[in-house]
């Protein structure tokens, strides 16, 4: 059977003025109810716009999308508009990173939450106030019933944030997708913020994918793992996988930018270079212009063929361990493991 949600060989292209952008270029990985999947890559790594996709926000204008998305027996990508926008209101929810952009300024708080709602379901309007008075309160917004008619500009960030998760929360979703949702608090509200979105995953069961760049968001929230490198999937995984047994040379990369991973505060390190534009994807391994590992490559292959996503080799590790941690790179499974420990392994 299928996965509650699932991404097959998704693929999402849109004209600009300086040519076609290929912002996703063949995307597949599943999720159940109560699994989170992190998605991590720099901007402009195709993130974004695949959480666009699923939440069907693309359909009306002029990206053109391939490939499958089913979620719960549902076919996304052939759905109609009509039918897209009734399961957003439903089992699709979206949390962003600024909440000013979801919210209206002008209408208070409790109406933003209530709106949607009424919309779709056959409730009154004292049944729908009593609902978000009552998650409002769950998601830690004190003095709720007060507050449910404060504007959005007399909520800190903080709680704006909070109130987004709120409204998210409204109809049940099953899935909730969160981009960068925590990106523009400080660490100690971010923490919080992911605690609570731990906490009431746990109690709703729905699915999250959490869309970031920062890997320490991923250890927090994440069972699963994808990492996005000019529109492709360059590594996948159990988080577990990825961050202790990673075998692509960009998760390297990302790995040992963050001291708190791999253990040293003075390891600190970004990595060379800047993002592929995906308008002129460079030919081969669209990593390959950044990459310090070509020596490692007989011939040409890094800047001539794209490698094949494929299962990592499974020396070492118990089949079981090895199902399904993939990544697309053209140097050989074992000698990977031999580079990673040898050289950016954390002693
Ligand atoms: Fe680097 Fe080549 Fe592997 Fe790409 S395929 S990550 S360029 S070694
Ligand atoms: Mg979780």
């Amino acid at each position: 059977g299928k996965a509650f949600l699932e991404v097959n060989d998704l693929q999402v292209r849109f004209p600009t003025d300086d040519g076609l952008v290929r912002a996703v270029n063949g995307m597949n990985f599943s999720l159940q109810p109560g699994e989170t999947l992190g998605i991590v890559g720099e901007s402009g790594s195709g993130k974004s716009v695949t959480s666009l996709a699923i939440m069907g926000l693309h359909k009306g204008s002029r990206a053109q999308v391939e490939g499958e998305i089913w979620l719960d027996g549902n076919e996304l990508v052939s759905m109609r508009v009509e039918e897209m926008r009734r399961l957003r209101g439903s089992k699709v929810a979206m949390i962003f990173q600024d909440p000013l952009s979801a919210m209206h300024p002008f209408y208070r708080i409790g109406d933003q939450l209530t709106e949607a709602y009424l919309v779709h379901n056959d409730v009154s309007k004292a049944a729908a106030k009593t609902r978000a008075i009552d998650l409002l309160e769950r998601v830690g917004i004190p003095s709720p019933a007060s507050r449910f008619y404060d504007y959005p500009h007399q909520f800190s960030g903080g709680m704006r944030q909070r109130a987004m998760i709120a409204m998210a929360l409204m109809c049940d979703p099953r899935l909730l997708i969160a981009d960068e949702p925590t990106t523009a608090l400080d660490v100690t509200v971010q923490a919080q913020i992911l605690d609570l979105m731990n906490d009431l995953q746990k109690e709703f069961n729905s699915a999250i994918i959490i869309i970031t760049h920062d890997l320490g968001v991923v250890a927090q929230m994440a069972e699963k793992l994808v990492v996005m490198y000019g529109g492709r999937v360059v590594e996948s995984g159990t988080v577990r996988d990825i961050f202790y047994r990673p075998e692509h040379p960009y998760t390297w990369g990302l790995l040992s930018s963050i001291p708190r991973i791999t253990g040293g505060g003075d390891r600190l390190k970004s990595i060379k270079g800047s993002p592929p534009s995906l308008i002129n994807l460079p030919t081969g391994c669209p990593f390959h212009p950044r990459c310090d590992y070509r020596d490692k490559v007989p011939g040409d292959a890094c800047v001539t063929d794209v490698p094949e996503l494929l299962q990592v080799g499974a020396a070492g590790q118990s089949p079981a361990d090895a199902a399904g941690h993939l990544a697309r790179c053209h140097i050989d499974s074992a000698e990977r493991k031999r580079i990673f420990a040898e050289q950016i392994k954390p002693s």
